[in-house]
């Protein structure tokens, strides 16, 4: 089963997860029949989405569910919508997300879903009208105890409230179903924020371990969606100081530290950096924002963004924190790794938001809501205990940190195919 890579040196996640499993074998020590069962996608669901226009036009997309492994637990992962979505994609991110619940030790298996389309292009009703369509035909291998979709690129609160709806139309009331809902309809509070508050949590304790002062680091964050924005927040009020930010359209910069509570509510209002003016704020291009020199540097858009092919060269930074899954390609990540950066890899970084996922998840089965403050106590406990297994397991072997982080979700769900007796 080989995915084409057609994106050149940026490669599909799917062969970046392959190649990680090949380096981590000596340490987890799973056989070479072991290795190619858990690489090995469950179930792949491929969809034919039609949708009426507004213009009373129709038109035809496609979508996919990945699920990649649910030894550990129900099947779990984003949703993504977005123009270069494909299978090897798809397939690749279920695939992070089996190794994502492992390391957090949450009791969930991994899957993705997505469709290929640029949302930006939809008026709502259309966007509602696809989304409701790809849960129909996706709709009969999700449940709350099979595969439990999420928001992920371009997906949003609204998009998981439609999905909840659309698939309690054929089975009744299943808030379970899919996390990431509004607050309204069973959402957990703090679920929105929970992915870049992890980012910024997960931050400060790399930064504390590799020596970096947080107060007096210069961090630079690419994307302001989602993870990026609040990934922002909470480390501006932390007392770090933001030097840049970047969205799909412009890169700002200031030496002395971006005010990131008015950028925010620039970007909330706007939906676009753009226009946003403040003194002594540079704009850039948003290529530019990777050739500021930083200590940390927090990739939080797409998959691919730091590759030899485009920037890689003039990287100058101290550690890498990976708020999106997969940022950093493996011959980028190679040179880093010489130059002595250290990176915290996806299924660690980003792993905040399946955490709250699994919070919402458990009130949506007890119908009961926590308060927002044991959500992210909870939250912290989790991402803590993870990352110290990663950072001890990487000391101990003398091993990078993601090489530490599968090594040790790895074994974990070897260990559960083992117990389960699956063959
Ligand atoms: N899309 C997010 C991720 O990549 C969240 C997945 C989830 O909560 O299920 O981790």
């Amino acid at each position: 089963m080989k995915a084409p890579e057609k994106r050149g040196e940026s490669m599909h996640p799917y062969k970046i997860v392959e190649i990680q499993f090949e380096e981590t074998m000596r340490i987890t020590g799973i056989t070479y029949s072991e290795k190619k069962d858990l690489l090995f996608p469950f179930r792949e669901v491929t969809v034919e989405v039609p949708v009426r226009m507004d213009n009373g036009d129709i038109e035809v997309f496609v979508g996919y569910r990945v699920q990649h492994n649910g030894a550990r637990g129900p099947m779990k992962g984003g949703i993504r919508f977005h123009p270069e979505v494909d299978l090897f994609e798809v397939r690749g991110l279920a695939a992070l997300m089996s190794l994502k619940t492992a390391l957090m030790d949450i009791p969930f298996g991994g899957a993705k879903g997505g469709v290929t389309v640029d949302p930006s292009k939809l008026s709502l009703p259309e966007l509602e009208r696809l989304t409701r369509k790809y849960t129909q035909r996706i709709g009969l291998i999700l449940g709350p105890f099979r595969d439990i979709p999420a928001p992920d690129v371009n997906t949003n609160a609204q998009v998981m409230a439609w999905i909840f709806d659309e698939y309690s139309k054929a089975h009744g009331f299943t808030p379970a179903v899919v996390t990431g809902k509004p607050v309204p309809l069973g959402g957990a509070p703090g679920r929105e924020e929970a992915t870049g508050k992890g980012v910024a949590f997960i931050t400060s304790l790399a930064a504390k371990d590799f020596g970096i002062e947080l107060q007096n680091a210069r961090i630079a964050i690419q994307g302001f969606g989602n993870v990026g924005s609040n990934a922002a927040k909470f480390l501006h009020q932390m007392g770090a100081k933001i030097v840049a930010i970047s969205d799909v359209n412009v890169a700002l910069f200031k030496p002395d530290g971006i005010n990131i509570p008015e950028a925010y509510e620039y970007y909330r209002k706007n939906r676009t950096l753009k226009g946003y003016e403040a003194e002594g704020v540079e704009v850039l291009d948003r290529e530019d924002l990777f050739k500021i020199e930083t200590d940390i540097l927090i990739p939080a858009a797409l998959g691919g963004a730091i590759s030899k092919e485009k920037n890689v060269d003039y990287i100058k930074t101290r550690m890498i924190i990976e708020a999106a899954n997969s940022p950093i390609t493996p011959t980028a990540e190679k040179i880093l790794l010489e130059r002595r950066v250290t990176i915290v890899p996806d299924i660690l970084a980003n792993a905040g938001g399946v955490i709250g996922s699994y919070f919402e998840w458990v009130q949506n089965l007890q119908e009961f809501r926590w308060e927002k403050e044991e959500f992210f106590q909870r939250m912290e406990n989790i991402l803590r205990k993870a990352y110290t297994s990663v950072l001890d397991l990487s000391k101990r072997e003398g091993i990078d940190l993601r090489k530490s982080a599968y090594a040790i979700a790895i074994s974990r769900l070897a260990e559960a195919e083992r117990l389960r007796g699956s063959y």
